[in-house]
């Protein structure tokens, strides 16, 4: 039985890492795997990127960290953003020795038991530089720095709030106070910019980038170059039928036919994690022609007014909805979301096919 299907191009994903890593060729390009590599499979991804040569990996959490080091075995660094919290989290800190995880420390209490749990190990530092959300505040980082003088961080880090917004005085900030406080940590290796923010330029001698999305295909930066879709998905049609001029479609009726029409309806949902917000917006590509979304996007099924692609619309034939024709970010923005949001909630009734 045909079903939605997510085919992964990690050949894409190999050319997409490539292409941001040239763009700074003065640091090191790692990449962000965390959230099943964007909804791309994190063992398949790990393996495709670290036999291409990437030795920086970046995920959430420790048990994201422990599938990836067992598929990308002892080599390559795995860095844990979430780190050590200060509360109870024993069972993630001994994951993380126990597999050679690198966590990144939030915070001085985060830091101080890590240091205590995990003598000589390697961890790395976050410190906010605006975003209030992770890391140390400013006037923290003196204390962090005296609590470190033994054993300093191997990697200290920051996260851009406005990177898509290149002309964003915030950025330039950002950056500054960022290489003003990394100086504090002279070993450390530092890491700030995702994947708009290498579009800025001006990477650190040294650094570790942390690009996610855009080995992905996606960004929404205007300064973003084309990159590859690594994933591309595809659902098939159901039933094709002619239905006349008025007649409504699909539930609350919300779509009336203005004229005659041709209708496909197609095996994908929102239990698919495929949105409800693309009803009546989003789109569908069969054999190169884009075919808009009628009615409301059901658990199961969508309705796609066919008429202008005829001879294609028929039973098992496949509707691309994401992918090189219908472009994820397009697709996202008809959803009011991003790229992101789309590839992590597609959902397990998707069928992953790899390719080399
Ligand atoms: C998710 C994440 C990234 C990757 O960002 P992209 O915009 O996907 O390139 C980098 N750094 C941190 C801290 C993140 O949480």
């Amino acid at each position: 039985m045909s079903r939605p299907r997510a085919d992964i191009h990690l050949g894409a994903l190999v050319a997409n890492w490539r292409r941001l890593a040239a763009l700074a060729p003065a640091s090191e390009t790692g990449a962000v795997v965390k959230a099943d590599a964007y909804g791309h499979g994190l063992a398949e991804a790990g393996r495709a990127l670290a036999g291409a040569g990437c030795r920086h990996f970046f995920v959430a959490y420790p048990h994201e960290g422990v599938a990836l080091r067992a598929a990308v075995g002892a080599g390559p660094q795995v860095h844990v953003f979430h780190g050590t919290a200060s509360g109870d989290d024993t069972e993630g800190l001994a994951a993380m020795v126990e597999h050679g995880l690198t966590p990144v420390l939030n915070d001085l209490a985060g830091l101080a038991l890590w240091l205590g749990a995990a003598p000589a190990r390697p961890y790395g530092l976050h410190i906010d530089t605006g975003m209030n959300r992770l890391g140390l505040r400013p006037d923290e980082v003196g204390e962090a720095v005296n609590l470190t003088a033994e054993r300093p961080p191997a990697l200290v880090m920051s996260h851009y709030a406005c990177a898509d917004a290149p002309d964003d005085p915030m950025n330039a900030r950002q950056a500054e106070t960022f290489a003003r406080l990394a100086a504090a940590f002279p070993q450390a290796r530092p890491s700030l910019c995702n994947t708009a923010g290498l579009f800025l330029g001006g990477q650190m001698a040294g650094a570790v980038n942390r690009p996610g999305i855009g080995l992905y295909g996606g960004g929404t930066s205007p300064l973003q170059p084309e990159l590859e879709a690594a994933l591309t998905l595809t659902a098939p049609v159901l039933t094709v039928k002619t239905v006349p001029a008025g007649e409504s479609v699909g539930y609350g009726a919300t779509a009336r036919l203005g004229r005659e029409a041709t209708l496909a309806t197609v095996a994908l949902g929102y239990g698919d994690g495929f949105p409800r917000s693309l009803g009546n917006r989003g789109f569908g590509v069969i054999a190169g022609t884009e075919v808009p979304i009628v009615g409301r996007v059901s658990m199961d099924l969508i309705t796609l007014d066919v008429s202008a692609a005829k001879t294609f619309a028929k039973p098992g034939a496949r509707v691309e909805f994401i992918g090189a024709a219908a472009r994820l970010e397009r697709q996202a923005a008809l959803a009011g979301t991003l790229g992101y949001e789309l590839t992590t909630r597609l959902g397990p009734r998707v069928e992953r096919r790899f390719h080399p």
